[in-house]
């Protein structure tokens, strides 16, 4: 197992600081958040160390999401809602504190005061086309 000794996550993963965990499986954990959003915050992340989504191997990527709607599903059971949101930051810009990959899982409620400023703006002629020109060079 690829791990980084400064990494809290990794720590987690080695069971070597506690956490609460909620699941347990070959390639990944969840555990409860420590500093929630609401009750039944859990964070899912691989038991390797990566620190952004980008540089997963897809195949590794794609079974620690495989355990998403399980966990999704076990989350609006405990918290009792039937809404969430699924996080993922990549980058300080982007929020991300801890540098080892990770899922927020969060329920929501109606009026919880969560939420985004979701500004959202709109393409000036051509720039769509650019933009979409430049990913099919980059994702050939
Ligand atoms: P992010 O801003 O996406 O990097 O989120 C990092 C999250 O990790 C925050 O929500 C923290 O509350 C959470 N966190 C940090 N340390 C621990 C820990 N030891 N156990 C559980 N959650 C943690
Ligand atoms: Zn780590």
């Amino acid at each position: 197992m690829a791990a980084d000794p400064n990494c809290i996550f990794c720590k987690i993963a080695a069971g070597d600081i506690p956490s609460t965990t909620v699941l347990d499986s070959p390639l990944a954990i969840a555990f409860l958040d420590v500093g929630p959003l609401a009750d039944g915050h859990v964070l899912l992340i691989p038991r390797d160390h990566y620190e952004r989504l980008d540089q997963m191997p897809a195949d590794v990527f794609g079974q620690v999401a495989a355990l998403l709607p399980k966990l999704g599903s076990a989350l609006q059971r405990v918290a009792g809602v039937d809404a969430y949101n699924v996080l993922q930051n990549n980058g300080a810009a982007a929020g991300q504190e801890v540098g080892h990959v990770h899922f927020h899982l969060i329920p929501r409620c109606p009026g919880d005061g969560l939420g985004y400023r979701w500004n959202a703006k709109s393409y000036a002629a051509g720039r769509a086309d650019e933009l979409a020109a430049r990913f099919s060079e980059l994702l050939d």
